[in-house]
């Protein structure tokens, strides 16, 4: 079956397993519209820039991400100098507990002449002390002596041992390249959750530029690209210090349609994908577990089902005797209580003569505009109405007495973020 590719928007047969984030980030979150060809070049040249970056490989190496390789990565590889003796060059190497360790590199031999007496001197690393006849064996052959004429002197008095010496690392950080990587996960994931978008204007732009491996549009970032703070708006939802990756679609007024990328404890930033509005006033998120290894996409509605208690409704009854209200507090305490729900979990308000007003109570409270939020500062969301504008009853079981409710108090309690 002929498929358009969303990168290279050609039709094609052979449409792959894409990582929309890459699998050496522990990214679980798959789609299938990207051709063969596409895929393997955006492993190559788009998604490389964020797996190589160097904070990546920070972040790799303190979670034990294991690459394709199957290893994890030394964020310090490759040869280092001493800060005491910037020409002794190092590797730093893990010991059996994980510790970075210096390890220090021969260099060439130090040899001095005087009258009928050559000096060499060699620094090795103190671990490789048992190297060291094979070392001036080697040594004694390249400068012509016989092994028997040598004189070593390695007085243990000489050999200097520093305990965490400090060492010098130089190495570069990509402050743009990267992006190209983030700016694929935005468009992908947009694409796959908002159909319509992708044949948007600009969504036909970013394609360009992805399938080129290359920017050239403007205008598509917000902030630097390690900028956390802008989730700071979303840390009732999302817990920015756990080991997880977040990716937010919305539509803002000024910015238009926005993809938001936070992967864990590396980058952070926004992608304005488009001026056009797709997505109302809803928002889909992405969140990838490292940990549990899946990926779920959530929309707001469904973000503040996992991060709040089921609404829990309490009514403010309004009782013309004293006696009514005594006999409804007896009926509360029985076993068979109940608020009456019909066959569709619906709980309907009635009149003073048992007529149906609204087949369910929420339908009411979605038309007050009276709703007072009791505490504000809560995370909690707790809040009361009034019905003084209309006389209404609910109906209770077992003997489907009707009561008239004056107040309805809604209570739902944060859980946590996702
Ligand atoms: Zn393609």
């Amino acid at each position: 079956m002929l498929l358009e590719c969303i990168i290279c928007r050609k039709e094609k047969d052979d449409l792959s397993d894409e990582h929309v984030i890459p699998d050496a980030l522990g990214g679980y979150y798959h789609i299938h519209t990207v051709c063969k060809k596409c895929n393997s070049k955006l492993g190559s040249y788009v998604d490389t820039k964020l797996v190589n970056h160097l904070f990546s490989t920070f972040q790799r190496y303190s979670t034990g991400l294991k690459g394709k390789s199957g290893t994890i990565p030394n964020p310090f590889s490759g040869t280092h100098t001493l800060k005491d003796d910037e020409e002794q060059k190092v590797r730093l190497e893990k010991d059996e507990n994980g510790v970075f360790v210096p390890y220090l590199i021969m260099g060439s031999p130090d040899v001095t002449k005087e009258n009928d007496k050559t000096t060499i001197t060699i620094k090795i690393d103190a671990r490789d002390k048992n190297k060291l006849p094979s070392i001036i064996k080697k040594i004694a052959k390249r400068n012509n002596f016989n092994v028997e004429d040598i004189q070593i002197d390695t007085d243990l008095d000489k050999y200097s041992h520093k305990f965490r010496p400090e060492v010098i690392i130089k190495t570069s950080v990509d402050l743009d390249e990267f992006k190209i990587g983030l700016l694929k996960i935005a468009y992908e994931f947009a694409v796959d959750s908002i159909p319509e978008y992708y044949n948007d204007e600009k969504a036909i732009l970013i394609s360009k530029d992805l399938e080129n491996c290359k920017i050239t549009t403007n205008d598509l970032f917000i902030g630097s690209g390690f900028d956390k703070d802008m989730f700071n708006a979303f840390k009732f939802i999302l817990d920015i210090s756990s080991n997880k990756h977040y990716l937010i679609l919305c539509h803002t007024k000024k910015l238009g349609l926005i993809c938001m990328i936070y992967l864990s404890n590396t980058f952070s930033i926004g992608v304005k994908l488009s001026t056009n509005e797709y997505l109302n006033e809803n928002f889909i998120f992405g969140i990838n577990d490292i940990e549990n290894k899946n990926f779920e996409k959530l929309d707001i509605n469904q973000i503040h089902e996992r991060i709040y208690s089921p609404m829990k409704l309490r009514y403010g009854y309004l009782f013309q005797t004293e006696d009514e209200c005594q006999k409804f507090k007896k009926i509360e305490q029985s076993n068979d209580f109940e608020f009456y729900k019909d066959t569709n979990g619906n709980q309907p308000l009635y009149d003073k003569d048992g007529n149906a007003v609204y087949s369910d109570i929420n339908e009411k409270l979605e038309v007050l505009d009276n709703v007072s939020i009791l505490d504000f500062d809560s995370k909690d969301l707790i809040s009361e109405v009034n019905f003084e504008d209309e006389e209404l009853y609910i109906k209770i079981k077992p003997d489907n007495i009707l009561l008239r409710v004056v107040v309805v108090r809604s209570e739902q309690y944060y859980i946590g973020s996702i």
